[in-house]
């Protein structure tokens, strides 16, 4: 049997190809806050090198583009925050309309989820990122994150629903987004249609991400060369591994992969 490694060889010597990769859990470890979170050692190096040898790569992210830029240089790519509202590439910036249709409905709904868990519960340690187009309620660092999640989701879904917005979840974290399908799915299918790919790597970790394997199936179908690669842990929503073509078991294990993979692009090319 074929390794990870040689699995997303075969996809990226095709041409034109295009990596594209999460951020957190895959280049990164998942970490206490959002702002604590860095790139794991050696994943901008192997980033920047594939793209030097591929038709586009880049980053899909929950983030905003800002939010990596902290992390990583990101000049050299693309980088698609805001789990597809928000894009950055070669140096220009550009936002969805449906995120921007929903900035307001958004700040109306992280204050009002604030306004009626704090009366419910202890809320030491959540934290309230609101990244315009989206946002994400993180309550990782409470006490009792199972108690929490049981209080917002009747907080949550409702309040969604009545301001046209979608609610998404995932590790520990419970997400605002506009209605319209904008996804990280979609993502894929525009930078696929955009650069005119022929053979796409995506890699992710958690449920948003299962939305890119999805359309990297129906892509397959239709006659490109996708490979979807999950990083699963213990703390992993199942449909990642169910969804996902290959599987690697941490995030220094794909750093290690794609590190190699970078490495032999770079011979290849030499
Ligand atoms: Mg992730």
């Amino acid at each position: 049997m074929s390794t990870v490694r040689d699995r997303m060889l075969e996809v990226l010597t095709s041409s034109p190809a295009g990596f594209f990769s999460d951020f957190d859990g895959v280049l990164s470890e998942i970490a206490p806050t959002p702002e604590s979170a860095f790139a794991y050692p050696g994943a901008a190096e192997a980033l920047r090198t594939i793209s030097h040898h591929v038709a586009a790569a880049g980053i899909i992210t929950g983030r905003a583009v800002d939010s990596v830029a902290t992390m990583l240089p990101i000049d050299d790519y693309t980088v698609v925050g805001n789990h597809g509202l928000e894009w950055w590439e070669k140096g220009s910036r550009t936002d969805h309309p449906a995120g921007v249709r929903a900035i307001e409905a958004i700040n109306h709904v992280m204050s009002e989820t604030q306004r009626q868990i704090e009366g419910a519960i202890d809320t030491e340690g959540m934290i309230w990122e609101n990244k315009l187009l989206s946002s994400t309620v993180h309550f990782r660092n409470t006490a009792d994150p199972a108690t929490v999640e049981s209080a917002l989701l009747p907080i949550v879904v409702p309040l969604a629903e009545e301001n046209d917005l979608r609610v998404t979840f995932g590790k520990m974290i419970v997400e605002f987004r506009p209605k319209e399908h904008v996804s990280k799915g979609t993502a894929l299918v525009e930078l696929i249609r955009k650069h005119d790919l022929q053979a796409v790597v995506f890699a992710g970790d958690d449920v948003t991400d299962v939305d890119g394997f999805r359309s990297l199936a129906e892509m397959r179908q239709q006659g490109k060369h996708t490979l979807s690669v999950g990083v699963v842990t213990v703390d992993s929503h199942p449909d990642v591994a169910i969804y996902a073509d290959v599987i690697v078991p941490s995030v220094g294990e794909f750093i290690q992969t794609i590190t190699e993979v970078a490495a032999i692009l770079e011979d290849q090319h030499a």
